[in-house]
């Protein structure tokens, strides 16, 4: 659905473009943001005039509560470029639904939609030309919210900024990727903000991912606070098995990320007629199918990887490593998602959005 536009949207350009500065064949992920930035500050009980402005540092008070308390919540969304030159987005109003359920469990107040596509739409449309078409290019999108209200005060803040940043992209992750299946430490417990994009949910996974690389794993696989007993997500993506032909992931709760990749293959596994199973997933299991050779995949799934084959997991002082399987469900899914992305296949669950 469009929006309707708001004319109070303030444009100011930047003079000179930085792009000419940027190596598009070599991006380090996240390193380089576009020339233009969407700003939106909430004060007095309302969201003010929307405005996109040149790429720059922001001033705050030192004591604002998003450094002292934390209340800050993101997104991550992609735009693509078709051969056409048209830009595509993927199911964007999903990410507006998610940053306004995760800024509602943060107490921080909820962005209309109105701004957010009058002002994404606008800043894809000035920085076009640092969305590059052709496979695995895209435009990293961050929308974000920080509590700005200064003074120290352990409450929720009365002052807000939402900004939109956006980064060109080239594919995720490289290499081999094998994880850890995580029994001490915790990311999300029952009752607390495991299913939003609190700023904090990631920086708490940092120590422990590091502890995990020494071991020799690139990613965690969270499981359960309570008894450690079922698999729930990892780093950035949610978690996908295929034992013999059967695709199992664990449902959404309060400490799971509702992931739009997630649901999307949920999806095209039924269009597929590929046997889905929503349900929780016990590490015993998977110990069990990997032992016994009916774990044929594990993938993650995310907007920033897309999909990302798992070579191997380890549980305990075990080690398993999967055999790579023909004609995989991680690259069927893989190639069906991008050709929607991308607009090189029909569009049969209306997901992409013109912008
Ligand atoms: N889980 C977590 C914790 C995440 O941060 C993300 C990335 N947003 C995902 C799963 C995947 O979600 P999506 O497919 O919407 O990017």
């Amino acid at each position: 659905m469009k929006s309707t536009a708001i004319s109070a949207l303030h444009v100011e350009t930047v003079k000179q473009s930085r792009i000419d500065q940027v190596d598009f064949d070599n991006l380090d992920f996240g390193k380089v943001f576009t020339d233009h930035m969407f700003v939106c500050e909430y004060k007095n009980g309302s969201w003010q005039t929307p405005t996109i402005k040149p790429y720059q540092s922001i001033s705050l008070d030192p004591s604002a509560s998003v450094f002292h308390y934390g209340q800050a919540v993101f997104e991550g969304m992609k735009a693509y470029k078709d051969a056409e030159g048209q830009i595509l987005m993927f199911r964007p109003e999903d990410n507006l639904d998610r940053i306004n359920k995760s800024a509602k469990r943060m107490a921080i107040p909820e962005f209309p939609k109105e701004y957010f596509f009058e002002g994404l739409e606008a800043l894809l449309k000035l920085d076009t030309d640092w969305i590059k078409s052709g496979a695995g290019n895209s435009l990293y999108i961050r929308p974000f919210v920080i509590a700005t209200e200064a003074g120290v005060r352990a409450s929720a803040a009365q002052e807000y900024m939402f900004f939109i940043i956006c980064s060109p992209a080239q594919s995720y992750y490289g290499g081999e990727v094998r994880v850890k299946i995580e029994e001490h430490f915790s990311r999300a417990a029952s009752g607390g903000v495991g299913y939003a994009k609190a700023a904090g949910n990631y920086g708490g996974q940092f120590y422990p991912t590091q502890l995990a690389a020494k071991e020799g794993f690139q990613q965690i696989i969270w499981t359960d606070a309570k008894n450690h007993e079922y698999v729930e997500e990892a780093g950035t993506m949610n978690l996908f098995f295929r034992i013999n032909d059967t695709l199992v992931t664990g449902p959404t709760s309060d400490t799971i990320l509702d992931g739009i990749t997630r649901k999307s293959l949920i999806e095209l596994a039924r269009h597929n007629n590929i046997t889905i199973e929503e349900r929780p997933v016990k590490v015993t299991e998977l110990v069990e199918a990997a032992k016994n050779g009916s774990l044929k995949e594990m993938f993650g799934a995310g907007t920033a990887a897309v999909i990302n084959p798992i070579k191997g997991f380890g549980f305990r002082d075990e080690r398993f490593e999967l055999e790579d399987v023909p004609n995989s469900y991680a690259s069927l899914f893989k190639k069906q998602l991008t050709d929607i992305q991308y607009n090189l296949d029909a569009d049969p669950f209306e997901w992409r959005y013109l912008v």
